[in-house]
């Protein structure tokens, strides 16, 4: 299968995780606080190659895949290459949001199975202490049939897109970097092998 077919297979299951999402959103009422960005900052992120795909690839179509992957190999920082803070005040975004990993879709908005069965809202600290409440009525209601994304299974889904590189789970600085160099090599030898390019 070509990078182009994966992206977009990947950015497929975006789009269904999307549609999921807002809907767990809107019944769960259940929101980040605004800016908060804190989340992106935790050392022990991890994701998988594929699922920055279509990072990579946006990446590679602007002529700026080379040059990040210098820039990734350079950092030191375990928080994500993506993350930007903003200047004088504990907070930040996401410098691409539109091509985010899987996880930082599924985080703070989907469910994992705990060791008893039971699903679980798989979010953060400020989330559970700040809105407790909320967050205890909800997992009662995912647990009597409240939909929500599964973790699990949109993991299970990328890894049908491509098998080594969705099941393969690493520090997200290192998913990055492997991203890019995926995208860089495939290029190279259909270059090498004067085989022509199409974008989609
Ligand atoms: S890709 Fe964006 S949303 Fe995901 S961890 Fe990095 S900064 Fe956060």
């Amino acid at each position: 299968m070509s990078i182009e077919q994966k992206v977009q297979l990947v950015e497929d299951l975006f789009k269904d995780l999307e549609k999921e999402s807002i809907q767990f959103e809107k019944s769960s009422g259940l929101s980040c606080v605004a800016g908060c960005g804190k989340c992106c900052t935790h050392p022990d992120i991890e994701a998988s190659p594929l699922e920055f795909f279509p990072w990579a690839f946006h990446l590679f179509l602007q002529g700026e895949a080379e040059n990040t992957l210098k820039l990734l190999a350079e950092t030191k920082s375990a928080t994500c290459f993506i993350y930007q803070p903003l200047a004088f005040i504990d907070k930040g975004k996401c410098g691409a949001y539109k091509y985010r990993g899987l996880i930082c879709r599924l985080f703070g908005f989907s469910a994992n199975t705990d060791k008893y069965g039971k699903l679980r809202l798989a979010t953060c600290k400020i989330i559970k202490e700040g809105q407790a409440k909320k967050y205890e009525t909800i997992n009662e209601s995912i647990n009597q049939g409240l939909k929500v994304p599964i973790f699990t299974e949109y993991y299970m889904r990328l890894s049908q897109i491509d098998f080594r590189l969705g099941n393969r789970i690493l520090p997200v600085n290192q998913a990055l970097k492997l991203a890019l160099e995926e995208v860089l090599r495939y290029y190279e030898y259909r270059r090498s092998t004067d085989v022509e390019i199409e974008v989609v």
